[in-house]
């Protein structure tokens, strides 16, 4: 059972699948492993599967070059035919079709780019015109000198491999055109031989595909790309910039980062199952909630408040400057701009007063505040994430079922308006407001909601989530105001 921060961004992985009109799959080696498929970076799990190599001191790296077909044709061709046998037989694991519904559920459809050259996402039914594989395929061959552009399938089934000797027996595979040796057309170390047209086709598609789903909700999914060659993690990252994406990364290795990327730090299958979870107890929840009617709240549930209870253990190290136990609620006062404690039966809603509920940091980064006593609709709660030494804001007001309905960004400088503006831009379902809010300097909101339950709401959403952003940038001001006393003493 991943940890809790890791459960929240799966829910949030979910979410935005849920949402997104496209869908870009991008992924390297990992995606493979699951499958059985050897992983075969360092030496010794490479010298394992083929101890030949291991004798001779040959790295993956050294044997992967168009160097041995030339110098030694039958090692060269024991090797690649073997491999290209072990992918051919391989299954894909159950990763691949649950990547296939999301992929078909998208409304602008979707891609899948990979350095693999296994041939795994043709096998597990991906379509070929949706699919770029950059570094080629092992189950195409070409012509060694090469003679010209040609590529054709692979047809190995007379290749007798002896693992033992790594030698290669029989035909070995021929040039249709000149009678040369093939090779496969996959991409080598040192290669500068690679038949491109393929390649350069597939990418051609790519690339329409990009420009046809500009301005479109896309969500990348890269999936199991190391770091030793980037290629695959840039290709993301440059695309999730230029697009105004999200990018997901699964990887164990995968880290939280400032530029936006949600990290999922797992193997790809574990990922791939704990997302489809997610989605799948996403739509029976929803269903649920559809049938008993729990997300049209009533005038008197909202004016109990039900503020939400903060996670427990997560309030041992308050953030802030004044120190706010379990239950206690600040009352910030938007005239003047003081602070003090209050409890939610005190503060009226008319009194131009909004109440902080704040305990520590969340691991995640966001934690919930302000629950605004009165103003909180029932069922809804927020979520706040900081950027750039808390000058700049987002405030999330999130449903129930994880849905962000209601997003404000707020920053305390028009400085810092610019972050928060890509921010908002690059999460956003609808067209971003500038909100006008007096002595707020930067503050602009986006609305996502489909639901008629959430649309009903929307004009206390937008109530509660003005005074939430107004109470920030007054909790800011509180908190310069008395760094500003504390250093004067
Ligand atoms: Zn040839």
């Amino acid at each position: 059972m991943p940890a809790d921060h890791i459960q929240r961004r799966i829910r949030e992985v979910s979410n935005l699948l849920g949402k997104a009109e496209a869908l870009l799959i991008t992924a390297g080696a990992g995606m493979s492993v699951d499958s059985g498929l050897p992983d075969f970076r360092g030496n010794h799990g490479f010298w394992r599967a083929y101890p030949p190599l291991g004798k001779l001191g040959i790295s993956f790296e050294r044997m992967a070059q168009p160097y041995w077909f030339t110098e030694r044709p039958a090692m060269a061709w024991a090797w690649y035919g073997h491999r290209a046998r072990l992918y051919r037989e391989a299954t894909p694991h159950p990763g691949y079709r649950m990547l296939r519904e999301w992929l078909q559920a998208m409304p602008a459809g979707g891609f899948v780019v990979t350095s693999n050259v296994d041939g795994q996402f043709l096998e597990a039914g991906f379509e070929a015109r949706g699919l770029y594989e950059l570094h080629g395929s092992i189950h195409h061959l070409q012509c060694v000198t090469p003679c010209s552009d040609a590529v054709w399938p692979a047809e190995l089934s007379d290749l007798q491999i002896d693992l033992d000797t790594l030698t290669a027996a029989g035909e070995l595979p021929r040039c249709p055109n000149c009678g040369a040796l093939a090779r496969p057309n996959v991409l080598m170390f040192n290669d500068m031989d690679w038949v491109e047209p393929r390649a350069r086709e597939q990418a051609r598609r790519f690339d329409q595909w990009l420009a046809r789903v500009r301005g479109r909700r896309l969500v990348i999914l890269e999936i199991g790309a190391g770091s030793a060659v980037p290629t695959i993690r840039r290709l993301g990252e440059r695309i999730a910039q230029r697009n105004l994406a999200t990018l997901v990364r699964c990887n164990p290795d995968a880290a939280e980062s400032d530029d936006g990327i949600i990290a999922l730090p797992m193997g790809a299958l574990e990922a791939l199952g704990a997302i489809d979870e997610a989605r799948r107890s996403r739509r029976v929840h929803a269903a649920g909630l559809a049938r008993s009617g729990a997300m049209a709240p009533t005038r008197a549930a909202e004016r109990t408040g039900d503020v939400p209870a903060p996670p427990r253990g997560q309030h041992a190290a308050p953030r802030a400057t004044i120190r706010l136990r379990l239950g206690e609620i600040a009352c910030i006062d938007l005239e003047t701009g003081g602070i003090e404690l209050a409890w939610p039966q005190e503060v009226g809603a008319d009194d131009g007063a909004a109440c902080l509920f704040a305990f520590a940091d969340h691991p995640s980064g966001w934690f919930p505040v302000p629950a605004t006593s009165v103003h909180s609709p029932c069922g809804y709660q927020m979520r706040l994430i900081e950027f750039g030494a808390g000058n700049a804001a987002l405030i999330a007001i999130i449903s129930r079922d994880d849905d962000a309905v209601l997003t404000i960004g707020v920053a305390r400088n028009s400085d810092d308006g610019g972050a928060i503006w890509h921010a908002l831009y690059r999460t956003a379902l609808s067209p971003l407001q500038p909100l006008e809010c007096p002595r707020a300097p930067w503050i602009a909101r986006r609305l996502d909601t489909d639901s008629p339950d959430h649309r009903a709401m929307v004009p206390e959403l937008m109530q509660v989530g003005r005074i939430a952003a107004i109470a920030w940038l007054k909790f800011k001001a509180f908190e310069d105001w008395q760094r500003e006393n504390e250093s004067d003493d």
